[in-house]
């Protein structure tokens, strides 16, 4: 095959050796693996460099540095490869899938990211096919935009959550359908790609992440507010997970409080529903009515992964106040339906 594709390699359970403290990353030990693994020398295969970054990282250790790392390899590269693969751990996969769809402007080449719950290393790891049929989809070109495979489905990276922690379907898109299915076709939903005749204007154009202070605080029945104020006056965004459409408990004011006095400093707080599956309609019932009238911005049907990042991004872009509501609110990379 005349493509060629650049595995990215950041570490996660997928590379990872038995400890006397449990899995971690290694050193080589991912080349070691894949190099034994005959599918991905055949002629029917893209041809991949791998690039490893120093140190490997259990991703639950990724923060905004290794976001900034993942997408200057891709841009720096981007001239010279059909299609990435950024290999990661799971557990916080869904994050750096969703940071980079809003980091990497115009895109218009596959950026696949994938993992597994089993290592290479290990019998029955779902980390080979994993790994190949990524290649395959980087390499295919139908699919450009930064996307998810894992456990035989690819979904738009901005749209997914790590829904299982020990079955290898370890992913769901719970608001947006799979980009495509790998039995024993890959089957791409091209009514359900991003239309890349809308979508690009002009060069790859990427945008660093800064160090943001933000919360997420999920309502739960008894919750008291007042407890985070001193925390929530030090923050440049909050998420709140709400109950089902965006209702919050009425018996507690101090959340009015709390929204009205972050609103007086310009910090956005973003309303999401803690329901795995389903959009926030702000206004829907009285319970979210404060909400409303405080100002809040409706996340609609994003994933708080979505949510935190596209934040991170608009306050990284150094959005003001206002342009922060308007474009939380708007469709930028499919990472929300109104
Ligand atoms: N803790 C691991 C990680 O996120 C889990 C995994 O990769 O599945 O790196």
């Amino acid at each position: 095959m005349d493509k060629k594709v650049l595995i990215i390699n950041t570490g996660g359970t997928i590379g990872m050796v038995p400890t006397d403290n449990g899995y971690a990353p290694k050193k080589g030990a991912l080349l070691a693996e894949i190099e034994q693994i005959r599918d991905l020398n055949s002629d029917r295969m893209p041809a991949w460099d791998m690039i490893e970054f120093d140190p490997l990282l259990d991703s639950t250790n990724v923060r905004y540095e290794q976001w900034n790392m993942i997408a200057k390899v891709v841009a720096k590269k981007y001239a010279k490869y059909d299609g990435f693969v950024v290999l990661h751990g799971t557990d916080t996969l869904a994050y750096s899938a969703s940071a980079l769809s809003f980091m990497l402007e115009n895109l218009d080449k596959p950026v696949v990211f994938t993992g597994s719950q089993i290592p290479l290393c290990e019998i029955r790891s779902d980390g080979r096919d994993n790994i190949i049929t990524s290649l395959m989809i980087a390499a295919c070109g139908v699919v450009r935009e930064v996307c998810l495979y894992f456990g035989n489905s690819l979904y738009r990276g901005n749209r997914t959550t790590k829904y299982s922690a020990d079955d290898m379907v370890a992913f769901s898109s719970p608001n947006y359908p799979a980009l495509a299915k790998a039995g024993i076709d890959i089957k791409y939903s091209k009514a359900h790609v991003l239309d890349k005749g809308f979508e690009i204007k002009g060069e790859l154009e990427l945008t660093e992440i800064k160090e943001c202070k933000l919360g997420v605080i999920k309502v739960f029945p008894g919750v008291q507010f007042g407890l985070f104020k001193p925390i929530v006056q030090e923050m440049d965004g909050l998420i709140l997970e709400t109950f089902g459409t965006g209702n919050i408990p009425t018996y507690d004011p101090a959340l009015t409080e709390l929204i009205n006095e972050a609103f007086r400093r310009d910090t956005a707080v973003v309303v999401c529903t803690q329901c795995p599956q389903g959009s926030v309609r702000l206004g829907a019932y009285e319970a979210g009515s404060a909400l409303v009238d405080a100002g809040a911005i409706s996340g609609f049907d994003m994933t708080t992964e979505a949510a935190v990042t596209k934040l991170s991004f608009l306050l990284s872009r150094g959005c003001s106040f206002e342009a922060i509501r308007t474009l939380m609110e708007m469709n930028l990379r499919g990472e929300l339906s109104k």
